[in-house]
């Protein structure tokens, strides 16, 4: 952590792309964890994944412009997502053209790799590469052991850390400025979920759910909100299988919460077991979901509160119990099926 502010405080940003990395290095370490010991190998490829993600709704106007995010021209990745915007509106549209797609994703690891990979760790003249050694300096990381399990373990930390320079960055830019404070929270448009997005999820959902509140059953009133299951904090993607639709009570009650082990067993049955038809509606409307990650995501999620004997959420009026020992086994068949 020493380190990561280190980088954060003395590294050159001249665009926000190194942001973008250590949330994309910290996103893999969530999705895809290793032992403590273990050195865990990304690809700028898998990287460039992660920015498109990030980038993606940033790349939208603000204000009536798109906000730079480099200290000259616009970011390179900001201008392909803007052209990808105008061609495929949605991010789900875009991933379900395979071409499109991968041609963008090269695109972007190109960037990836010339700009922030090699130059993140760069601290005045000194390679302070406690995260990844320079070796070849190649398209591929190698994150040192230990650097998986911090990244994961202080995941929330972390994005808040990194999320916080980077409003900075964005911030201080003199074009940037004219249209500040004009148009809503501009954390929220930077990094929060993407509203428009949700709402595609809603009708899917609600006739899955009968029109009940997924966490307390009763029937819907005239608000209906979208709950990330995983809480938003703990992984801030917005990915179908992750989404229930919850009364406004259950789900201001549950914030930024685990879920008890009886609400996963409910999630994980509605996702897998009753699951067919949840992914077809999906796919047929191009949003999107990926259930073997969600779920790997979920078992990270679990296992780190049961490490820290986290509360989990039960129901409204802040009941909350400790995890039930058990829900690992809720998980672990549907991920070896995958
Ligand atoms: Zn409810």
């Amino acid at each position: 952590m020493q380190n990561l502010q280190r980088l954060l405080n003395e590294g050159q940003f001249t665009a926000s792309y190194k942001f973008a990395l250590l949330m994309a290095i910290a996103d893999v370490c969530v999705e895809r964890g290793s032992a403590a010991d273990e050195w865990l190998e990304i690809s700028s490829r898998e990287l460039a994944e992660k920015f498109i993600f990030h980038y993606w709704n940033q790349a939208a106007p603000y204000g009536g412009i798109v906000l730079l995010q480099n200290n000259n021209n616009q970011a390179a990745v900001i201008s392909t997502l803007e052209t990808a915007r105008r061609q495929f509106g949605t991010l789900g549209n875009l991933r379900s053209s395979s071409r499109a797609w991968r041609s963008v994703v090269s695109k972007v690891a190109g960037t990836v790799k010339e700009q922030p990979l090699w130059k993140l760790q760069r601290v005045g003249g000194e390679v302070l590469d406690f995260l990844y050694p320079h070796e070849d300096e190649g398209s591929v990381i190698r994150l040192r052991p230990g650097i998986a399990y911090c990244f994961r373990t202080f995941y929330p930390l972390i994005k808040d850390l990194v999320e916080g320079h980077w409003l900075m960055f964005v911030r201080q830019h003199r074009v940037n400025q004219q249209v500040l404070g004009r148009h809503g929270d501009l954390r929220d448009f930077l990094f929060g979920s993407n509203r428009q997005s949700l709402k595609k999820f809603q009708p899917v959902l609600l006739d899955i759910q009968e029109s009940r509140c997924f966490y307390c059953d009763r029937r819907f009133g005239r608000v209906i909100e979208v709950d990330h299951f995983i809480p938003w904090s703990m992984y801030s993607y917005d990915l179908g299988h992750n989404f229930v639709l919850s009364c406004k009570s259950c789900n201001g009650d549950k914030s930024a919460r685990l879920a008890s082990a009886a609400h996963l067993r409910r999630w994980v049955d509605r996702n897998i077991d009753k699951g067919d038809a949840f992914t077809e509606k999906m796919k047929e409307l191009d949003l999107l979901f990926d259930l073997d990650t969600t779920l790997r995501v979920a078992e990270f999620a679990y296992g780190f509160a049961e490490s820290t004997n986290a509360q989990t959420w039960v129901a409204r009026r802040n009941k909350l119990e400790p995890l039930k020992p058990g829900w690992r086994k809720l998980i672990e068949p549907s991920l070896s099926e995958l």
